[in-house]
Order: C-alpha cells, then sequence, then structure tokens
C-alpha cells in the first residue's frame, strides 16, 4: 500500500510541504493536510488591509489548487491529538488517522499571558493582534477608521524572536500612511520591547522621520507587562503608563499550541522545536517533521513565510526520499526575502540564503548572499506584488 503522509496546517510550510511531496514523489505518496480555515489567509501583506489599499479578499486564496491540481486530501478540521508512538493523528470531529510521515506547521501561538489583561481584552474584541491575518485584521482596520482624529494608535512589540521581523514595523509605516490621510493629527506609538528596530532599523527610521514626521514616534526598551482596556492604557516594566484610543499589543510567541501539546517544544524554555536541518524531523519525535514558524532557528533565520516556503521544500524532498529508500540531500539550502511596504507603492527588502554545514549541523548565511535596499522604491513595490503573486502559486497552485 501507499505510503500517507499527514500535514497539519495548511500555512506557507504546510501547504508548500504537502504540494511538493505529491510532486516529487510523482503522485506515489498520499497526502492529508488538515486546516481548519477554508481558504488560506496571507498574513505577507496583510498589513495593506490596515493601510487601506488592500481588502482581505485580496490575500485570500483557496486551497483547491491543492486538491485539484496535486491529488492532496484536503481535510477541514484540527489536528486535536498527536500519538508519535502510534503515528497517528486524532482530528477534533473524531476520525483518527494514521501516517508514516508526519507534517507539523502550525505557526505560532499568542502567549497571551505575558501580557497582563490581554486575553480578556482579545475576548471582548477591545484589543487586537491581528498576527494572525483573517477577520481579526479587518476589525482592526475597522478600529481604525473609527478612531478620532488626533488618537494615539499604539503598537507593542515583544522581545524577538518573533513571527516577522520586519512585520510591526512595516505596520507602523501602514497606519501612519493610513493617519496622513485620512486623520493627520493622529499619532503612531511603537513600544518596542527591544533596544532597537529588530529588521531594517535604518531603513524603517529615516521613512518615519522624513515621510511620517510627527505621525510615527519609536521608543525602544519599552517592555508591555500588562494593558487596561476599559481606560485605554499600556503599562510597562519601567516607563510611565501610556493612553492610546488603539492599542494593538503583541504578546510573546511560542510554537503552535498543537506542538506543544505535542511535547516537540523541546528548546528555548520550551518555546520551539528543535529540528535537525537537514530534514527538518523533530529532535524528540522520529517521523516527525516541523517547520515554519514553530522551529528553533539558527542565527540570521528569520521566521518569514518566504523561509517556511523553503523549509517546506527540503522537508518534502527529505520525507520522499526517506520513503523512497533514496539518499537525503546533504546539502540544502534556504532562501529568504522579506519585502516591507512602507506606504500603498514604495517597498524595501532585505534577503538572504542559508547554506546547511553539515560539519556543524547547522544553516549558516551565505557571505555576501543578501542585503538591504538602498531605499524605498515604486520598482520593489512591482517586485513585492510578483513575490506575493508567485508565492501563493508556488505554495498553492
Ligand atoms: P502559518 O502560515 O501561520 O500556517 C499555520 C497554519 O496551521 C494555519 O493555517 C493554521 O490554521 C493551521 N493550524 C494551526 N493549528 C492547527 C491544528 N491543530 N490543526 C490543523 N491546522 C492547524 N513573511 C514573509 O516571508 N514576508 C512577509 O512580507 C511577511 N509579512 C508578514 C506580515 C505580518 C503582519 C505577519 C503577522 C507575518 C508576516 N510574515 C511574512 C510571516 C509569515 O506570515 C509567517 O512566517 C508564516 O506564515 C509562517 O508559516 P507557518 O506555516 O509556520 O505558519
Amino acid at each position: 500500500s501507499k505510503a500517507r503522509v499527514v500535514v497539519v496546517g495548511g500555512g506557507y510550510g504546510g501547504a508548500t510541504t504537502a504540494k511538493y511531496i505529491r510532486l516529487l514523489s510523482g503522485h506515489k505518496i498520499d497526502v492529508v493536510l488538515v486546516e481548519p480555515n477554508d481558504a488560506f489567509v496571507s498574513c505577507p501583506l496583510s498589513n495593506l488591509v490596515l493601510g487601506g489599499s488592500r481588502q482581505i479578499a485580496d490575500v485570500t486564496t483557496p486551497y483547491t489548487g491543492l486538491s485539484r491540481n496535486h491529488g492532496v486530501t484536503v481535510v477541514k478540521d484540527m489536528v486535536a491529538a498527536i500519538d508519535t508512538a502510534g503515528k497517528n493523528v486524532r482530528l477534533a470531529s473524531g476520525p483518527v488517522i494514521a501516517y508514516d510521515k508526519l507534517v507539523v506547521s502550525p505557526g505560532i501561538d499568542l502567549l497571551f499571558n505575558s501580557i497582563e489583561g490581554s486575553q480578556a481584552a482579545q475576548a471582548s474584541g477591545q484589543i487586537l493582534q491581528a498576527w494572525k491575518a483573517g477577520p481579526e485584521t479587518v476589525a482592526l482596520r475597522r478600529q481604525l477608521e473609527a478612531m478620532p482624529d488626533g488618537g494615539v494608535y499604539a503598537l507593542t512589540i515583544p522581545e524577538q524572536p518573533f513571527r516577522c521581523p520586519p512585520g510591526p514595523y512595516e505596520r507602523a509605516c501602514q497606519v501612519a500612511w493610513y493617519f496622513k490621510q485620512a486623520k493627520p493629527r493622529s499619532k503612531v506609538l511603537i513600544l518596542d520591547a527591544n533596544p532597537d528596530v529588530v529588521s531594517k532599523a535604518g531603513l524603517f527610521k529615516k521613512v518615519w522621520a522624513e515621510q511620517y514626521r510627527g505621525i510615527v514616534e519609536y521608543r525602544p526598551q519599552h517592555k508591555t507587562t500588562a494593558v487596561d482596556a476599559r481606560n485605554g492604557v499600556v503599562k510597562f516594566e519601567v516607563q510611565e503608563d501610556v493612553k492610546a484610543a488603539v492599542i494593538n499589543a503583541l504578546p510573546s510567541m511560542r510554537a503552535g499550541a498543537i506542538a506543544v501539546q505535542a511535547g516537540l517544544n523541546n528548546l528555548a524554555n520550551n518555546r520551539w522545536c528543535g529540528v535537525d536541518y537537514q530534514t527538518f524531523e523533530s529532535t524528540v519525535a522520529k517521523d516527525v517533521h516541523v517547520l515554519g514558524d514553530s522551529i528553533q532557528i539558527a542565527p540570521g533565520m528569520p521566521k518569514s513565510g518566504h523561509m517556511a516556503n523553503s523549509h517546506g521544500k527540503v522537508a518534502a524532498a527529505a520525507i520522499v526520499a526517506q520513503l523512497s529508500g533514496w539518499a537525503v540531500n546533504p546539502a540544502p539550502m534556504l532562501t529568504n526575502t522579506c519585502y516591507s511596504f512602507v506606504d500603498d507603492k514604495n517597498v524595501v527588502h532585505v534577503a538572504s540564503v542559508h547554506e546547511y554545514v553539515a560539519a556543524e549541523k547547522t544553516f549558516k548565511t551565505v557571505a555576501g548572499s543578501g542585503g538591504l535596499s538602498p531605499g524605498p522604491t515604486e520598482l520593489e513595490g512591482a517586485y513585492a506584488n510578483n513575490w506575493a503573486r508567485n508565492i501563493w502559486s508556488d505554495t498553492l497552485a
């Protein structure tokens, strides 16, 4: 009988792996993808929904390409439990599915207990994170639209590592772009737990000083400890409280809940999952491959959709090789490009290439392989839009 791979999560990592296992095995391996959402909603470009130049439908792609074009069995459900000893998963609706190989790419879990009051504020819809694109992105946009001119939008950023290092700073630009047109007396206040802007610092700071002068204010070393939704107050470890009309609080993050439930989160105070970087196989569970934002990353490897897509191809090739009795690629490579829109058209990027160094069992950034934009341009805006179309097609079509 055919080997079966079960994939948990149809995001950048999981959907890519599902498709590429089908392609690389010549359809000889069955793939079952379990994902609760009706369609794939991209976090990349979702900040533009907050800026108002895109709608959520523009960043949404159906899963039908995977089933129709590649014969992936897409099951709309949650994986409720993983039995790594018995090699099966149990779905929330009840059925148990056995696997020969399991791929776990559930993204991130938000640690609301890192910010007192944030869980209740989130549940009541008063304070949102919108760090998983979808209905919350739209709800946060509505809060910005409802905010009076002259109000403050406060964005709190946790200590790294978190999903998408440039993401919060791109978001600040998008909200500032909206305010500049629609409510120019309003402010974007960035409250960052880190000592400096985590990614593309020089580029973002220049944009804030020039294009968004008087709108964006950046405060480093501001570790948010609590939010008071009723009074619109953010509290810090050290500094004085801040009042804001709209609070967008990003809590600390860790591996997706199902990875934690399965005990795959063995590193960094149990926040992230350790993997053998040559195959993305878990270091604690045989035949379980973990990828995307859930893994412990080597220095220089961002938690990005582009990286998760790249992990997916390496993992798919390793899984197909292992199930077919072929040698595993001894030297996999990963690539990354993260584009950030500073307004509706102008974009900056950071890029890198990472090679597997067998002697050290880790990925290392290839010297001179990447770099940063000199400054925002519309040409890079065109590249960014095409990057998105390409990666959605590569992952899902
Ligand atoms: P995801 O893509 O989040 O996929 C996880 C999937 O697993 C989800 O669909 C979820 O529903 C599913 N799932 C979870 N638990 C279960 C379960 N128990 N059973 C079944 N399914 C489950 N990256 C870039 O490369 N470029 C960018 O420009 C960029 N911009 C970003 C902007 C923002 C605002 C944000 C928040 C992120 C951005 N990122 C960007 C980062 C990117 O979104 C993530 O790194 C990427 O989504 C990680 O892929 P993943 O497969 O690990 O997780």
